[in-house]
């Protein structure tokens, strides 16, 4: 199975695609954590990308098809994959409808997380990470059950995106308006778009998601 997983930053794409991947066996593919690996690794791709990120710009096209398709070539995505943050402009649909096509593949199922901008400020600059598991929480919405240790691994090391902060969130807004929003139409005349409500609890939008994808 083959999903795209679309919305603005903090819609909750990353919180399901690691839940469908953990549940479903669907590797998930963000093209964001990706990004942040080679800027860690100091590649040459890190290098070019890290002031983009960082001012909520979107990456050029050629770098994101790139790495993305370099890494459906991998054994592990032929069980099937998560799209989380690709595509996100009409150029990069395109280019993923040549790669799966010349692979005999179609995606199965594109689903947007429809959620209200004005809450997304606040849901993305309270987010943390574990830096062991990768676990995600939030200030307010998601707190770890003992205050500073992971629940799911003990780990008691955090870290905070740096573009979670409320001025690069703004401009990712308006990337996302500006140059994604164009891809929910085009996956609607190709008939294979569904809507789930992405401001409902974290449960909720899973059970939402499980009846689209089964
Ligand atoms: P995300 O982790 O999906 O929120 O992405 C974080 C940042 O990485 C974005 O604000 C962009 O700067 C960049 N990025 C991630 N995926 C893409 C993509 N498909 N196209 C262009 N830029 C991307």
């Amino acid at each position: 199975m083959y999903v795209i997983l679309l919305g603005p930053p903090g819609c909750g794409k990353g919180t399901q695609a690691k839940r469908i991947e953990r549940e479903k066996g669907l590797v998930q593919l963000s093209t964001g954590d990706m990004l942040r690996t080679e800027i860690a690794e100091k590649s040459d791709v890190g290098i070019q990308v890290k002031e983009i990120m960082n001012a909520g710009q979107l990456v050029a096209d050629d770098i994101i098809v790139g790495l993305i398709s370099k890494r459906i070539e991998s054994p592990d995505c032929s069980q099937g994959f998560v799209l989380d943050g690709f595509p996100r402009t009409l150029g990069q649909a395109d280019a993923l409808g040549t790669m799966l096509e010349e692979k005999g593949l179609e995606i199965s199922h594109v689903i947007e997380l429809t959620v209200d901008d004005a809450a997304m400020i606040s849901r993305i600059t309270g987010r943390f990470t574990c830096d062991t598991c990768g676990a995600g929480y939030h200030d307010e919405f998601n707190k770890p059950r003992i205050d500073g240790v992971c629940d799911i691994c003990d780990g008691d090391r955090f870290s905070r995106r740096a573009d979670d902060n409320e001025e690069t969130v703004r401009s990712r807004l308006v990337a996302y308006h500006e140059q994604t929003a164009p891809i929910i139409a085009y996956y609607g005349d190709l008939g294979v778009l569904r809507s789930v409500n992405g401001m409902a609890d974290i449960e909720q939008v899973a059970a939402e998601l499980n009846e689209v994808i089964g």
